[in-house]
């Protein structure tokens, strides 16, 4: 994908096509790149529970073993299987989400509900976990989409904000405090509708171990994950793939999504969709 066409400096019509061509090849160029690289990762991370797998299995038929260890071995194979699964669900999510059928647009949703509702299925991870989990008082909104993949988008964020948030506060030097007062995981939950533009935004924010300045640019690149020894002791045994299908779904939905985060202080996942038609509203209240 290397060659251009070659630009003779004349600026005429054929000099314009030259380099609206070789823009096209670079785009071209780039969009293949991304393609094989997000094939390797792919298969690099496949290859991990498929190895650990293949090597349990060997182990059990290399000899006798007691029952124990047996046992053992089959739930180290049950647990890869369930990470191969956990990544083969989220390849394929991926692979649809970024077909953009139209399909996935498929209806209004009340966003406010969806959120309750997803707030009430972490409520018993999060207090397990100790961290509070609260919603401000929600404005009643209707967006243009999907709901199951809606409810993906806040199920990816919640759960990672209580994973991060939770593991946090549980190391010894954080759950001290300062000046000795112990302090707590909290997720805040908000929505506001914008005054000027028919758009709702809806922000997900935890005080937790927050992103480093170097990791913040690419944590929504598929595969991305935060080098475990930055995040001091906190888990990242996920697939890193989380955030991109959050950003996938929320393209599609021709919205946005950003970060902002501050080491030690925490992190603020901003969603803005655009407002299903007012007729939604109407139907809704009647
Ligand atoms: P994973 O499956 O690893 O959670 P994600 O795509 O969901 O993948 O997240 C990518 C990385 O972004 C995570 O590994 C983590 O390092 C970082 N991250 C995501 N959400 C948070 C958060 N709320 N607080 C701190 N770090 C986060």
């Amino acid at each position: 994908m290397s060659e251009r066409l070659k630009i003779r400096g004349t600026q005429d019509e054929l000099d314009q096509l030259a380099i609206t061509v070789n823009g096209l090849l670079d785009r071209l160029a780039a969009y293949l790149k991304q393609k094989h690289d997000f094939l390797a990762n792919a298969a690099h991370e496949l290859r991990t529970p498929l190895s650990a797998i293949r090597s349990s299995v060997e182990v059990a038929l290399s000899g006798n073993r007691t029952v124990d260890e047996y046992n053992e071995l089959l739930a180290e194979v049950i647990d890869e299987c369930a990470s191969l699964e956990t990544l083969v669900n989220q390849l394929l999510l991926l692979a649809e989400t970024d077909a953009e059928r139209p399909t996935v647009l498929d209806g209004d949703v009340r966003l406010d509900s969806l959120v309750t509702r997803t707030v009430e299925m972490f409520q018993g991870v999060a207090d397990f976990n100790g961290v509070r989990l609260r919603v401000e008082p929600l404005p009643v909104i209707f967006v243009t989409g999907n709901r199951n993949y809606l409810r993906q988008v806040l199920s990816n964020l919640i759960d990672n904000a209580i994973k991060f948030t939770a593991s946090h506060y549980q190391q010894p030097s954080v759950a001290a405090g300062v000046n000795g007062q112990a302090e707590r995981g909290e997720i805040v939950i908000s929505m506001q509708k914008d005054p000027e533009r028919p758009m709702v935004t809806l922000t997900i924010e935890d005080n937790g171990p927050g992103i480093g300045e170097v990791d913040l640019p690419h944590i929504f690149d598929r595969f991305y994950r935060v080098d475990r020894s930055r995040m001091r002791g906190t888990p990242t045994g996920g697939t890193g793939l989380g955030l991109s299908i959050c950003q996938s779904i929320i393209q599609t939905h021709h919205g946005t999504i950003t970060v902002e985060s501050t080491i030690d202080r925490g992190t603020k996942f901003i969603i803005s969709l655009p407002l299903a038609s007012k007729l939604a509203e109407v139907i809704a209240a009647s």
